[in-house]
């Protein structure tokens, strides 16, 4: 079933879940990809939703919308902006997704009249789709992350198609447990024994790894290596040290310490195309630690602040990676605020922003919090300070412009006010089937489309660019009956659909306000450490300015 000379690596998580197998999994995938190699990532989540579209992004984070329109789970983004290339919805499959199309091909007699079980129908289901996503990208190698943790019931199977992978092709699959290695505080010393249980667990399904990622919060020592090699079998050389460290993007740097890359290559029996090459990478990691360069206070103002910080970052985790890659690439140290928009409808607007170099509302749904960021928007458009409306966050700008500039009273978005007497935002004509039906999974708006972009413009000065691509996540437009009224009333449409039907961008002139500008679409999702977006660039270098 596997390719000829495909090499697969799984990775899969030990003692608990939460440890980094998502970023581990990213920077092998850099390093084998700064090795010459051509690599793809994949992502199994073992639950029965279908896609991550239906999530609530505070239990479950940011939802990571793919080219393809597939609605994915954060590591995804990860693994783009790890690679610097778009993957494809095969690089992504939950348990919902393999169950729901074993169960179509019974329904249609496609099992020949046989008794369908998990064992070997979902298996060879799951074995097909990890072809199909090596197919798809034509990698020389595949990093397949299983998530959970081992020992969980959900993700048995997927580690039981990995078994039988490893079978049929010993030589091009390798297993990397990532698991962790906890400091008791009242020990004080870093303890294997969970570990060598986790191990023990997995060989209990016939996979023995062939590589342990320490993660810990410190480096693991000569001692304790030699302790797992012996108890688990595993090469001493072969157990990676991944300490606590100050950014996610020093991982692979730390990996290549522990040569991991020759390594892997070494062990799936490929010659090195080439020596590791880093210098880019590196490049940004020292420019996004800069500390000698001005600082550019951010204000978010959104409404999934309810769980505290720690999800918080999670939930729009995009948004703050663009703005970091962006800072880099400009010079600033971008330090990002977190503004709770429910609090600025009470309160006085101009009192929490009056700090902030720039104001950004990210993308959202629903009423909650939604005057205050109306009100935000509002200040930063009479304050001259730059404003980046991102999906909602157009819309919205769109509404501020129409009810206080173009005078259209009462005018909102028909998703929260649907007798309003100006529904500048409305649902688009596509959409309405869905929801009169109830189909919400998968059907918004999804994935990339191409827009055109008027010259002159913010927009054009920013991407150098008159076509463009950017992906979506959306169910209402800017309402095409008032598009001219709003045009009269001074707002620049810098950005349309191809046939020139649907809104992408709205501005203000430059002479009017220096940067006051909202996308349609999501271009968090685009952006990439060695390819900051455009537009966040151009936001960041205004709010700079503003100092
Ligand atoms: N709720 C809005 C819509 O569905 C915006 C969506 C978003 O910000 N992703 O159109």
């Amino acid at each position: 079933m596997a390719r000829d000379g495909h090499k697969y690596i799984f990775v899969i998580g030990g003692v608990m879940s939460g440890v980094g197998k998502g970023i581990a999994s990213s920077a092998m995938g850099l390093l084998l990809q700064s090795k010459g190699f051509s690599v793809n990532l994949v992502k199994v989540d073992p639950y029965l939703n279908v896609d991550a579209g239906t999530m609530n992004p505070t239990e479950h984070g940011e939802v990571f919308v793919l080219n393809s329109g597939l609605e994915t789970d954060q590591d995804m983004g990860n693994y783009e902006r790890f690679l610097n290339r778009d993957l494809g919805g095969e690089d992504y499959m939950t348990s919902g997704m393999i169950y729901q199309s074993v169960i179509a091909r019974e329904r249609a007699l496609g099992y020949g009249g046989k008794c369908v079980e998990a064992i070997p129908h979902v298996r060879n289901e799951i074995l097909d789709r990890f072809d199909a996503a090596a197919t798809f990208n034509g990698s020389d190698i595949s990093v397949i992350e299983i998530g959970g943790t081992v020992g969980d019931f959900q993700n048995a199977l997927f580690i039981d198609a990995a078994r039988v992978l490893k079978m049929q092709h010993p030589d091009d699959v390798l297993f990397v447990m990532v698991s962790y290695l906890p400091v008791p505080g009242s020990i004080g010393e870093m303890k294997t024994k969970p570990t060598q249980n986790a191990v023990r667990q997995l060989n209990a399904y016939g996979v023995q790894p062939d590589f342990l990622i320490a993660r810990s919060k410190h480096p693991i020592d000569a001692k304790r290596k030699e302790k797992i090699a012996i108890a688990c079998s595993i090469r001493a050389d072969h157990v990676i040290s991944a300490p606590d460290i100050e950014s996610i993007y020093d991982v692979p740097l730390n990996f290549e310490s522990d040569k991991l890359a020759e390594q892997l290559t070494d062990a799936l029996k490929l010659s090195s195309k080439k020596p590791t090459d880093l210098a880019a990478w590196k490049k940004f990691v020292k420019a996004v630690k800069r500390t000698d360069v001005p600082e550019v206070k951010i204000a978010v103002v959104g409404k999934y602040f309810d769980t505290g910080d720690f999800v918080l970052s999670d939930a729009y985790l995009s948004v703050i990676e663009a703005i970091k890659f962006s800072g880099a690439a400009t010079r600033v140290k971008p330090s990002i605020h977190w503004i709770n928009a429910k609090d600025l409808e009470k309160g006085n607007a101009a009192a929490v922003l009056k700090d902030y170099d720039g104001i950004i509302v990210p993308g959202g749904f629903g009423e909650s919090g939604i005057e205050g960021k109306i009100k935000a928007i509002e200040y930063a458009r009479t304050h001259q300070v730059p404003y980046f409306g991102l999906c909602y966050g157009m819309q919205l700008l769109v509404i501020e412009y129409a009810r206080n500039v173009a005078k259209l009273k009462g005018a909102h978005t028909t998703e929260i006010d649907t007798e309003t007497p100006h529904p500048v935002v409305a649902v688009m004509e596509s959409q309405k089937e869905n929801i009169a039906q109830g189909k919400f999974g998968g059907s918004m708006r999804l994935g990339s489309y191409p827009a055109k972009i008027v010259k002159g413009t913010i927009a054009h000065g920013a991407y150098k660019a008159s076509e463009i691509s950017e992906r979506h996540r959306h169910r209402y437009e800017i309402n095409p009956k008032y598009v001219e009224q709003l045009k009269e009333a001074g707002l620049v449409f810098s950005g349309t659909s191809p046939d020139g039907v649907l809104m992408e961008i709205a501005e203000m002139p430059k002479k009017e306000h220096p940067f006051m500008l909202g996308t349609q679409f999501h271009p968090e999702l685009k952006a990439r450490p060695l390819a900051p977006h455009p537009l966040f660039t151009a936001f960041l270098k205004a709010a700079a300015a503003q100092k």
